[in-house]
């Protein structure tokens, strides 16, 4: 088995059942996304729309495309015919843009939304405020090519792992204070937190979360 395979199995291993990964393949050439493939994990995140649209010309067609980096609202276009779920929706502008380029494309594009949780600002996200905003809208029921599925966060960038389970702690709390009014409003399958990458995994799953998004320890550093 390759390299990149076999670190993929490992972390598939230690993952509970409910947990899924996303392989964040970012900047990493298909050639080694095809190997995980044939392994048999066919989930990917990819940071950059050209880079995802590139990489699903070529790759097989049922790869389960991940966006999970900033999306501008121009952009939407290119990935909206393929991409299976979107990470990183930070504003209710946003949304609307893909709830229009999915009915062009006559799919329902599932969504999360990411909630700034980083001491960080350099991080992007929305506020809770933003979050309830979005939930009170008399909009959003008009939005019938998105399907929300839940929240979206990222911790600090530091050692200190204390600050981490906080930040994760905190995101858990903004899912489990909204989620019965999204399910309420239409939104069923509002389950997912998407919390977790390389270096926080395993304190992310010990706080409740139901997506990591791991990149370095897949496929090395991108240098
Ligand atoms: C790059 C990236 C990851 C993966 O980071 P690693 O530390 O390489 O695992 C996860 N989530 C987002 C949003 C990223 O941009």
């Amino acid at each position: 088995m390759s390299e990149v395979a076999e670190n993929t199995r490992k972390i598939l291993n230690q993952l509970p059942e409910n947990v899924t990964l996303v392989a964040v393949s970012k900047l990493k050439p298909a050639t080694l996304l095809k190997e995980v493939y044939d392994s048999g994990h066919k989930i990917f995140g990819e940071n950059y729309v050209q880079e995802m649209v590139e990489k699903a010309e070529i790759l097989p067609k049922d790869i389960e495309w991940n966006f999970i980096g900033h999306l501008q609202s121009n952009k939407v276009k290119y990935i909206a015919p393929i991409v299976s779920l979107i990470h990183s929706v930070d504003s209710f502008k946003l949304l609307k843009e893909i709830n229009k380029q999915a009915l062009k494309n006559q799919r329902i594009i599932p969504c999360l939304l990411q909630i700034h949780i980083a001491q960080e600002d350099t991080k992007t996200g929305m506020d809770e405020e933003e979050l309830s905003e979005i939930l009170k809208s008399n909009e959003l029921k008009d939005l019938k090519n998105i399907d929300l599925r839940g929240l979206m966060g990222m911790s600090t960038f530091t050692d200190d792992m204390s600050v981490v389970r906080a930040e994760f702690k905190s995101l858990k709390n903004i899912f489990e204070k909204y989620k019965d009014e999204f399910q309420k409003a239409g939104f069923e399958h509002f389950t997912e937190i998407s919390m977790g990458m390389s270096g926080d995994w395993k304190i992310a799953i010990e706080e409740g979360s139901t997506m990591v998004r791991i990149g370095s320890s897949i496929f090395g550093s991108r240098g």
